[in-house]
């Protein structure tokens, strides 16, 4: 697994006034940067230091007992906070295009309808953790995951997710959540999610 920061592909500030550069910068370089090294902790030595991270999650129950929750929490925030980086762009195109629109009309009924229960779901997370649009079994569904747990451990591949945790949002928007998610829609990568959304078809 790759136990290294992965490359942020804007700067700290490019999703302002969205999200603030301080922020970003404490959440990549501090937050992420601490479940690396706890993950690194945990499975250096082990046959898991060798293997890929999300195929881990995936199989979680072959982790050994003493370290599992170490990689559950650990590795699920370097696999998730990996993700949510690659999901967000200043270059916005705020909606949807190509299959993962048609797919989102089809199940959800129009992108408002689909937005309000993914907010709704982000919102009602009960004390740290994530809102996801995920695929299950082939068809998606929006759900929550507690603490760092990742979709991956339920075999649900993510295609959207919304860190819920205070440290991403506590600097600008404090305790108003529902105004952190109303300003994420406007730096989510679509493009990005129509690829993974072909990509897991
Ligand atoms: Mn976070």
């Amino acid at each position: 697994m790759d136990l290294t920061l992965p490359k942020l592909e804007y700067s700290y500030d490019a999703l302002e006034p969205y999200i603030d550069a301080k922020t970003m910068e404490i959440h990549y370089t501090k937050h992420h940067q601490t479940y690396i090294d706890k993950l690194k902790a945990a499975v250096q030595g082990t046959e898991f230091e060798k293997k890929d991270l999300n195929e881990v999650l995936k199989n979680i129950n072959k982790v050994p007992e003493n370290i599992r929750q170490a990689v559950v929490n650990h590795g699920g925030g370097h696999s998730n906070h990996s993700f949510f980086w690659k999901i967000m762009t200043p270059n916005s195109e705020k909606e949807p295009s190509g299959e993962i629109s048609k797919e989102i009309n089809k199940i959800f009924g129009s992108f408002d309808k689909f937005k309000e229960e993914f907010s709704n779901k982000a919102l009602t997370v009960f004390g740290s953790g994530w809102g996801w649009l995920v695929l299950n079994k082939g068809k998606l569904e929006i759900t929550q995951t507690k603490n760092q747990d990742s979709p991956l451990m339920e075999n649900k591949l993510p295609l959207l997710g919304l860190d819920m945790w205070e440290h991403s949002m506590y600097l600008k928007y404090q305790n108003r959540k529902n105004e952190y998610i109303a300003a994420w829609w406007n730096v989510v990568n679509w493009k990005k999610v129509n690829e993974l959304f072909k990509s897991h078809k």
